[in-house]
């Protein structure tokens, strides 16, 4: 649960967007939009984002453009991961009234004009902070190493192209580079490091004055999700999994009487944000199966 008092006082120049905030630097440069709080019970996000506000007032974006903005408001101010409708699923073709419908409608013009999206979340279950990305091939890919997480979840099972219902998944179809940023877990947040993590990458796109030469790239291990399993009607896990679990080929993961079946793992696989029962939601991912990308 979060107090936005402090952001009802912020002194930078309205964009017509609740909750979100664009400050321009004094050159020109690329548009980096960072968001928090899409799920309002990841604190790490809102946290950071108060914190850039303050760099941006102070005046401290150099070049490009820095954008703002907080996820789900009545989410953030509850302390619920959402209130209606899961705002990160939203950002497709949303067609219904709920109220994270009608913010991924307001964001998506912030989101449209974005070269590079860091969406900061936390995990469910315990887990390391880790990236996700639908497009690092992007011309700005080169990025990635710089944010100082080594470990890269991408592939078809991460975002499936058509129907980009993800924010950096929107980013990424609208030709901007899509990062999402798992902060690890959302009970234990780790903000000084992901603080720094996030200035230092920003420092690298341009946006903030830093020494370049003193921010090392780390060796990126890239996981490939081939398998986004959706929950049926009577969706339920064999496990209790956990983050970044292996498990050995044929492994049954769960089991979906009358949905979309068995989930069997058809070779050595992780698996990646097992949803608790109470976050299973039929229809939407239960959770990510992945492997590791020959280098
Ligand atoms: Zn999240």
């Amino acid at each position: 649960m979060k107090n936005l008092n402090s952001f009802d006082q912020v002194e930078l120049p309205e964009m017509g967007i609740p909750y979100a905030w664009k400050c321009p630097g004094k050159e020109k440069g690329l548009t980096v939009t960072v968001l928090g709080g899409v799920h309002g019970n990841e604190t790490v996000g809102v946290d950071i984002v108060q914190n850039l506000l303050l760099k941006m007032m102070q005046g401290k974006v150099q070049q490009g453009v820095l954008q703002v903005a907080l996820g789900n408001i009545e989410a953030i101010k509850q302390g619920k991961r959402f209130i209606e409708k899961d705002l990160n699923r939203c950002f497709g073709h949303p067609k219904g009234k709920s109220i994270e419908e009608i913010r991924a409608n307001q964001l998506k013009p912030l989101l449209m004009d974005t070269d590079v999206l860091l969406d900061i979340h936390g995990t469910i279950k315990p887990s390391k902070a880790f990236l996700g990305s639908p497009n690092p091939d992007h011309k700005l890919g080169s990025i990635l190493p710089y944010i100082g997480l080594p470990t890269l979840i991408t592939g078809e099972g991460y975002a499936a192209k058509g129907n980009p219902i993800y924010s950096d998944a929107f980013v990424a179809e609208a030709g901007g580079l899509g990062i999402t940023i798992e902060a690890g877990w959302l009970e234990d947040p780790k903000v000084m490091q992901i603080q720094k993590n996030i200035h230092d990458a920003l420092v690298m796109l341009g946006i903030f004055e830093g020494d370049k030469s003193k921010i090392t790239p780390v060796d990126m291990q890239i996981w490939d999700a081939y398998w986004n399993v959706i929950a049926g009607e009577n969706f339920e896990f064999t496990k209790d999994w956990q983050n970044f679990q292996e498990v050995p080929a044929g492994t049954l993961i769960a089991t979906d009487p009358e949905g979309n079946g068995d989930v069997v793992t058809s070779q050595d696989s992780i698996i990646l944000f097992p949803k608790s029962k109470a976050n299973l939601v039929v229809g939407n991912e239960a959770c990510i199966i992945a492997r590791k990308k020959a280098a």
